[in-house]
């Protein structure tokens, strides 16, 4: 048996969700363990990995451009390329045939044999042979439960508690990318919180595809949300993605009274139609939606809620449409996804729909509801002005280094000039705001030589996105 090459480099790229960050995280603990190491460089790598989404549009058109580019480093020297994740599950003859560089194709459930499948492919290439490693069988049970992320620096860990989805809303892969729904167990869930808190992390984004269907023995997700937000240390809780559908009053409660849940609920709308909600197997009407936002803001009505939508599904009459664009209207998110259908291979609408909305139209929709939102968003965000927001201080503003960053309570970015404010990362600071964008809270007080007038709504809420997602 020859031996274990030493110090392999592998470059790894994500592309598309939380769950695919976490999923790099589970790839890059399970490789370290069997002495891979990683580089940030991928000029020196030995290996390329790249964590691939299906269910975004943009991720998969990168993926495909990244690939070309790698056949010209692969002719110059010794490469294993590697596609994970969703996209290796869902188009792997298609990756296979027009892509024929990619040496692994490891779908979600089968992170476990990368590294051999890796090993594999580098001794094939040593003895001249061309042989593949594939695995994307999906699993019944597979969820990493003792397998503990490699986790990068930074205030927030994410722990996905359940893997896969049931629910088969027409438009998604998810289930068949990602199998199955199965949940984790809440002790090592809860354990895995005290390690994070441990190691200095103040927040946990708890993930899953549709999270708060979370379900082990007689633990719900209202259950598991309490004993995470218990742990001593951590800060804040926030959860992704759930559904409308899985909100007993026990876990609208759970978020209302728990001090570390945040007020921030994520609710994906899609459509304000009920004959397009059926035909996406959503599961609840326009009139149940509106009624689980009343039960929310009734509870309490500084709960932040943020939205998906869909515009040009199959078949979207004008009135469909005008059926959403009202009911946004009337909701009033603080922010909203808003996509462009775009069809995805092997889903229920694929199979039985026509994708007939045509693409003029579809950016017409997604233009008038993002500019809707937009201003909902400008005049939700300036509701903050004149208040004091506990912000937890993530580090340095993208676009300067003598800026602060951090989150509200709500998820909502905030912004400061660090002269003014000093903390750390971690910190959680009250932070009065004077001024506020569509996307942004800003912080301190005004210097007396600037205006504090409003300003105006600014080019984006939040993301526009041209196609479905979940995350
Ligand atoms: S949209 Fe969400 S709930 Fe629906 S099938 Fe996809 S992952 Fe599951």
């Amino acid at each position: 048996m020859k031996a274990k090459p030493t110090a392999t480099h592998v470059h790894l790229e994500t592309f598309g969700c939380q769950m695919n960050e976490y999923d790099s995280e589970l790839v890059r603990s399970l490789m370290k363990q069997d002495g891979f190491v990683f580089t940030d460089d991928r000029e020196r790598a030995d290996v390329i990995l790249m964590n691939t989404c299906a269910i975004r549009e943009n991720a998969h058109n990168k993926v495909y451009k990244h690939l070309s580019e790698l056949r010209k480093l692969k002719q110059q020297r010794p490469l294993v390329v590697g596609v994970l994740g969703c996209m290796a599950q869902n188009l792997k003859e298609e990756l296979t045939d027009v892509q024929p560089l990619i040496d692994v194709l490891a779908g979600p459930d089968a992170y476990r044999q990368l590294p051999m499948l890796i090993r594999n492919a580098m001794l094939s290439q040593e003895e001249g042979l061309d042989q593949k490693g594939f695995a994307v069988d999906l699993s019944e049970y597979e969820t990493y439960h003792d397998v503990i992320p490699d986790r990068l620096d930074g205030v927030n860990a994410w722990i996905a508690v359940m893997r896969g989805c049931d629910n088969f809303c027409s438009f998604c892969v998810v289930p068949y990318t990602r199998g199955r729904e199965r949940s984790r167990d809440p002790e090592g869930i809860v354990q895995e919180a005290r390690r994070i808190a441990e190691q200095g992390f103040k927040q946990i984004t708890l993930l899953g595809q549709n999270v708060n269907s979370y379900r082990y023995g007689d633990w719900d997700f209202a259950k598991l949300i309490t004993a995470v937000a218990d742990v001593p240390g951590i800060e804040r809780v926030r959860f992704t993605s759930p559904h409308p559908k899985d909100f007993p009053p026990s876990l609208l409660e759970a978020v209302a009274s728990h001090p570390h849940i945040c007020k921030q609920i994520h609710l994906p709308l899609q459509s304000g139609s009920d004959r397009l909600l059926g035909l996406m197997n959503r599961t609840y009407t326009n009139k149940e939606y509106r009624a689980l936002v009343d039960r929310i803001r009734t509870l309490r009505s500084d709960i932040v809620l943020s939205t998906d939508v869909i515009c040009g599904f199959c078949g979207e009459s004008d009135e469909e449409f005008s059926e959403t664009y009202r009911l946004v209207e009337e909701l009033r998110f603080h922010s909203a996804f808003i996509f462009k259908y775009s069809e995805r291979k092997h889903t229920i609408a694929a199979r039985r729909f026509p994708d007939d909305v045509s693409e003029p139209i579809k950016t017409e929709r997604v233009t008038r509801l993002f500019n809707l939102q937009r201003n909902i968003s400008y005049e939700r965000n300036r509701e903050y002005l004149k208040t004091t927001v506990p912000v937890l201080v993530e580090g340095n503003a993208k676009r300067s280094a003598e800026q602060g960053m951090g989150k509200s309570d709500g998820n909502i970015t905030v912004i400061w000039n660090k002269r003014a404010i000093s903390s750390q990362p971690g910190d959680i600071v009250s932070l009065a705001i004077y001024d506020a964008s569509s996307t942004t809270l800003y912080a301190e007080s005004p210097p007396v030589h600037e205006s504090s007038a409003p300003r105006p709504p600014q080019n984006h809420f939040g993301k526009l996105r041209s196609k479905t997602e979940h995350f």
